[in-house]
């Protein structure tokens, strides 16, 4: 019998091989890794420093320990070059390895900067923990790092690096931090925050060109000019699912890879989940929708066919200067935040045009106690 095989041993892919053995002890198992293949949880990255966190230290399951404890053989540095879902085959350059049901889940990749220069490749991207590890190593010698993007990734980033001793500048296009998810009382109060404590942001303007300069610096030409001084540039601007292989396969592939709610692909057997997917035309970049594709698929899996449901899912973002719970309202939702202050202390309630019906939230500093209330008015994102 061929394996159940899944692509990408991220918090998708080890969380289906898991909830699979829940279900099927015995079934033949395999994943396949381009990276190193240990478990860790990656929005542990983005507040690690300032906890003098190492790689390893982040590591909670070794691979060896997860091939053991998942009973699943598990390839790693091995980058899967073309699917051949007709034949239930895929390839590794020549290598041909067949399967029984394949299960997508490689993750999403940075969208990279676009700025002219001759050191565009110096800008880092923190995705995975080997990018960690080598931001790591650059900050050794720096002691300015510029993060362009003021998302939830370049602002936790911004905390974090403050915290560990940086100075730290952002560069945004937007004219307030976390733009797409909070209004802007919640977006200026995490400015305010983090400037008290020597963030400098430069908002509203985008990055044209990045020029080597003496000492392994470099300088950041804005589009209106002004220029930044720097050590390290991180680029923070966003995640894009990974559609390579299945758009190659012919795959229905829009924003992400095109699943139903039982995260089938068009193709037989053909499976995905987490970032590289778009359930029911949603993409969420996040943990908790994962959590529920993969306990819904396991059980597809192993011929339970099984509906993935998504709750309304908060998000915890994690600037500990300025804490901050959000549960964004659908993109397709029409309504207006009504918002009360009191110093830092904000609730922001996102209610439907003419209703009383809740379609989100947001809560800082000591109104995060309250998450639990509002979360249980929210309906569910998908039935
Ligand atoms: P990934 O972890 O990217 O895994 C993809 C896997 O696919 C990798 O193993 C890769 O090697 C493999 N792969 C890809 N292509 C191939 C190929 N061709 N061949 C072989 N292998 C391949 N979410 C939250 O909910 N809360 C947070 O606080 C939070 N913080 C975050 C902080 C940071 C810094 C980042 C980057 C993300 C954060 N997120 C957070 C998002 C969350 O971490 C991701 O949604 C989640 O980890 C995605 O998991 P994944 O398994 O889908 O993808």
């Amino acid at each position: 019998m061929h394996p159940i095989t899944i692509i990408g041993t991220g918090l998708a892919g080890y969380t289906v091989a898991r909830e699979l053995r829940k279900l099927d002890p015995n079934c033949p198992l395999r994943l396949i890794t381009a990276d190193e293949g240990h478990f860790y949880s990656k929005p542990m990255l983005s507040n690690a420093f300032s906890q003098h966190k190492t790689p390893e230290m982040l590591i909670t399951t070794p691979v060896e320990q997860m091939a053991e404890q998942l009973q699943a053989e598990i390839l790693t540095h091995t980058l899967v070059t073309q699917l051949e879902p007709q034949w239930h085959r895929l390839k590794i350059n020549e290598k041909s390895l067949t399967y029984s049901q394949l299960v997508l889940a490689c993750g999403a990749k940075p969208i990279v900067t676009p700025c002219t220069g001759t050191v565009t490749e110096k800008i880092l991207f923190v995705n995975s923990l080997s990018e960690y590890r080598y931001l790591r190593t650059a900050l050794q010698k720096a002691k300015h790092v510029t993060i362009i993007g003021a998302g939830l990734i370049g602002c936790e980033f911004a905390n974090d690096l403050q915290e560990g001793g940086f100075s730290v500048t952002i560069i945004s296009n937007a004219t307030y931090p976390l733009n797409r998810l909070v209004p802007t009382s919640v977006g200026q109060l995490l400015q305010q925050v983090l400037q008290e404590r020597g963030v400098t942001w430069l908002l509203g303007k985008t990055v044209k060109h990045i020029a080597p300069i003496a000492s392994a610096r470099y300088q950041l030409t804005l589009v209106d000019n002004q220029t930044v001084a720097t050590d390290i540039v991180i680029s923070a601007i966003g995640l894009r699912p990974q559609v390579k292989l299945a758009t190659a396969a012919g795959l229905t592939v829009k924003e992400g890879i095109v699943v139903n709610r039982y995260l089938q692909t068009n193709m037989p057997d053909v499976y995905a989940l987490g970032d590289c997917a778009q359930i029911e035309g949603l993409v969420l970049l996040y943990v908790m929708p994962l959590m529920n594709a993969a306990r819904a698929l396991a059980k597809t899996l192993v011929g339970q066919t099984t509906a993935v449901t998504y709750p309304a899912m908060p998000i915890v973002v994690k600037t500990p200067a300025c804490p901050i719970v959000i549960s964004p309202p659908p993109k397709t939702v029409d309504g207006q935040w009504h918002i009360e202050t009191q110093g830092q202390d904000i609730r922001g309630l996102f209610y439907i045009t003419n209703t009383q019906q809740l379609a989100g939230f947001v809560l800082t500093g000591k109104m995060i106690t309250e998450k639990m209330t509002w979360l249980k008015q929210l309906p569910p994102l998908l039935k």
